[in-house]
């Protein structure tokens, strides 16, 4: 796969914006760019990422790491165009089903106003590879399984804040795209299926860390809906392995990229996969989603991605097996104490 050529760092390490970085997929995404000897830029607001998910980067003696607690849009006025970076990787955003519903118009201005706001940076400051997050939501309700890269979408009304979350996601993609298009800016674009391990939090509405959260603690792991509608879960470790790479590959540039694992499980069966591997005795119940979220949500029966492209143009090959994430999830739970509510 022919890489990029980088003349800007002429073999200096490079330097790397990371915004959202003290996030989930963030922090793990940190330590890989500090590992390979990258001086990496964070910024980050901490409203659902927090300073502790970056500790293990802070003890890796390669590279160096630099994280701004700030508004993205802020950080992006101050910094200026004199301050280059040799890659963007863009993943803050308003994340997760729950804290879009509850406050969707802070969600949609984060998601689509702070995307324009980096590509205007980025275009003003060099143009360097910029890779932005989104998100298999953007394939809306629409039914056919596996989701290519290419396929139709479709969404729910507009009166259903739901899919304002699918809408923002879909917005940037359309921006990524047309920068690339009109603006040289060379992109990538990356549709997340659902990525779990260590440090996700449930808070968020996110499945696996509730659930994992209630075994450990005899709670019940409360299954929303009859629990028949299937996800595919992949490990974000195996998911940062490949991001970098993206930003230096050719044939990744101005396309779209579905990332995730092929999987496919039941939300019924992976709460019992979640108390048989820890042998919990908590017990497994339902709660209707009008309970869960509010009346009328709409939720997706099935979501699988079709992962060819990647695999055949990044060489992206998710090794991580579910049970194995669900013990590391676990493990790291009991050492940090963490608990629901434990956000900073
Ligand atoms: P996360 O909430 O842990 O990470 C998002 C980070 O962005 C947080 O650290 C948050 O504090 C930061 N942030 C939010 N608004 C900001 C702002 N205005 N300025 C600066 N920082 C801000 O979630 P994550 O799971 O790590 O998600 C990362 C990206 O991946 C997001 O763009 C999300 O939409 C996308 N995604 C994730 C999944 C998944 O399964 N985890 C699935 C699909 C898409």
């Amino acid at each position: 796969m022919p890489e990029l050529e980088d003349p800007a760092t002429g073999g200096r390490p490079r330097r790397v914006l990371v915004t959202g970085g003290a996030g989930f997929i963030g922090s793990h995404l940190v330590e890989r760019l500090l590992a390979r000897g990258d001086h990496v830029v964070v910024c980050d607001d901490l409203s659902t990422g927090r300073q502790k998910n970056l500790d293990q980067a802070r003890s890796i003696p390669t590279g160096s790491l630099t994280l701004v607690h700030s508004d993205l849009r802020e950080f992006l006025t101050g910094a200026g165009r004199h301050d280059r970076f040799d890659r963007i990787i863009h993943l803050a955003a308003a994340v997760g089903v729950k804290r879009v519903m509850d406050d969707p118009i802070a969600a949609i201005r984060t998601n689509i106003d702070q995307t324009q706001s980096l590509f205007d940076f980025a275009i003003a400051s060099g143009k360097p590879p910029t890779l932005i997050a989104s998100s298999s939501e953007v394939y809306g309700k629409g039914v056919k399984t596996p989701f290519h890269e290419d396929d139709d979408v479709l969404y729910g009304p507009t009166t259903k804040t739901r899919w304002s979350y699918a809408c923002s996601k879909a917005i940037d993609e359309h921006l990524a795209i047309s920068h690339h298009r009109q603006n040289a800016l060379p992109v990538v674009i990356v549709r997340f299926f659902n990525t779990v391990g260590p440090r996700q939090v449930g808070d968020y509405g996110m499945v696996l860390p509730r659930f994992v959260h209630a075994a450990i603690t005899g709670e019940p792991l409360k299954v929303f809906g009859d629990g028949t509608q299937s996800r595919t879960f992949c490990d974000v470790r195996d998911i940062v392995d490949v991001l970098p790479r993206m930003l230096d590959i050719h044939a990744a540039v101005g396309r779209v990229f579905n990332l995730g694992s092929e999987r496919v499980v039941t939300v019924r069966a992976l709460a019992e996969v979640v108390v048989r591997t820890l042998g919990s005795a908590s017990p497994i119940t339902t709660v209707p989603y009008s309970d869960a979220f509010q009346e009328g949500f709409e939720e997706l029966q099935t979501r699988c991605p079709d992962i060819s492209r990647a695999r055949a143009n990044v060489g992206f090959e998710p090794k991580i097996g579910l049970e194995q994430t669900i013990k590391d999830i676990a493990a790291e739970m009991r050492a940090h104490r963490l608990v629901k509510g434990d956000a900073k």
